[in-house]
């Protein structure tokens, strides 16, 4: 019998369950994972009772997803989420399902699953459920769906984009069937909400294989992401290397979007509802990556001036996976003189000056877009030379300029 180490509080929550009468279990995702050896991210749980039921028995519950039937239950400082068995009612648009039936039948919320990897349940009672044969496909590293495919993504096409982002996570193939089905079906990717299939294409990117992004295009989906994703995809270079980058958000996205001009990943990445911070690191290391860092300490100061610090780090680390040739010996004497500029805490920010605008007043200047300038002049010189930055010499400098 397979054995799965539940962790403590979870098997609490399922035996409480079971004192009042009913069933529970871990399912989907962490099952997998378990049987996979990999840690899971997180637990939940599938249960005959109603979510009113489940409100009852314990005392700590926030009603995260009440109308599909799911409350998390908190224990300690964590939560987790316990959902009612449930059949999905008729799906609206390809989008969510229009309505949810409660059931007590733990294969029918088992059968509304995508693929059968994620279609297994466990209790420490009843063992391993696996009515779909998930098992065997994790041992064959297939993604396959729970019975016929074309209606399983035709009831939700996230699905397609989910497939696509198991292989690469697990280094998984797609079942003939399942795969046919994708190219079929693609076109009613253009109806799901564009936050879904972001999520679902940045955990492709984070995945160890990225390059599994080509899936995406040659199922013929990138026109149903946006228009201007299916162009990126024309322009999209060698992906392989990607993998070689941390698995950081903007770090991966950069590296995909990396022969885009900086605006047209930016609007890329707005179109899939991006949050900023992202979209900005990434439009700069696209701006920035082609440009080779002069090996000169003005010049890498002055880049390390325009960037935060973090992502003048990680435009380093993208060079090095992308730039090839002479350059790399340069970037090696890039990346020494920028530790030298750090250890040496050479003046590389405005905030940092010597001199502040209000002691320019003080001496005489008058306050406006001239008194930014000049102190914009005198930063300018203290980029060049460190030695500089002394309150004296920039006062005198000042009256000069
Ligand atoms: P991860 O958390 O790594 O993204 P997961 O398998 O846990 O993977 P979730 O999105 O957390 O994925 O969903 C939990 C479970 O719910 C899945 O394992 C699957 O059984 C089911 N599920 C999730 N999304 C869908 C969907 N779009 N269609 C059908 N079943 C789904
Ligand atoms: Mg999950």
């Amino acid at each position: 019998m397979v054995k799965i180490q539940i962790p403590e509080a979870a098997e609490k929550i399922m035996e409480q369950l079971n004192v009042h009468g009913f069933e529970a279990y871990a399912v989907g995702g962490c099952i997998r994972d378990s049987l996979l050896g990999r840690e899971p991210e997180d637990w939940d749980i599938t249960t005959s009772a109603k979510p009113e039921q489940v409100k009852e028995i314990f005392s700590r519950t926030v009603d995260t997803g009440i109308q599909h039937g799911t409350v998390t239950v908190l224990i300690d400082r964590s939560g987790y989420e316990v959902t009612t068995y449930r059949i999905d009612g008729e799906y609206e648009d390809g989008r969510h399902p229009k309505s949810v039936e409660f059931t007590g039948n733990l294969l029918e919320d088992l059968k509304r699953r995508d693929f059968t990897i994620n279609a297994m349940a466990y209790s420490g009672r009843e063992g391993l459920v696996d009515a779909f044969d998930g098992r065997a496909d994790l041992e064959l590293g297939i993604v396959r769906c729970v019975g016929n495919a074309v209606d399983r993504f035709t009831e939700d096409a996230l699905r397609i984009l989910r497939a696509i982002r198991f292989c690469a996570q697990l280094g998984f193939h797609m079942e003939r069937e399942t795969e046919q089905a994708i190219s079929a079906i693609a076109p009613n990717l253009a109806k799901v909400s564009k936050e879904r299939i972001q999520v679902e294409l940045t955990k492709l990117l984070l995945s160890a294989h990225p390059e599994l992004v080509k899936n995406v295009y040659e199922n013929g989906i990138g026109p149903f992401i946006s228009e201007r994703f299916e162009w990126a995809g024309k322009r999209m270079e060698e992906v392989e290397s990607v993998r070689f980058l941390p698995p950081r958000k903007h770090m991966r996205w950069a590296g995909f979007l990396r022969m885009e001009d900086p605006g047209d990943a930016a609007a890329i990445l707005r179109d899939l509802k991006m949050d900023n911070e992202t979209v900005d690191g990434v439009s700069t290391l696209a701006g920035l990556w082609k440009r080779p860092i002069p090996a000169h300490k003005p010049a890498i100061r002055k880049v390390m001036s325009s960037l935060s610090e973090g992502l003048f780090d990680d435009l380093l680390c993208f060079q090095e996976v992308f730039c090839r040739g002479e350059y790399m010996e340069q970037l090696r004497e890039v990346k020494q003189y920028s530790e030298e500029i750090r250890r040496d805490k050479d003046c590389i920010r405005l905030k940092d000056m010597a001199v502040t605008g209000r002691e320019l007043i003080a001496a005489g200047r008058k306050p406006g877009p001239e008194l930014g300038a000049l102190l914009n002049n005198l930063f300018e010189e203290v980029l060049k030379c460190p030695e500089y930055n002394d309150r004296e010499y920039l006062m005198e400098l000042a009256k000069k300029l």
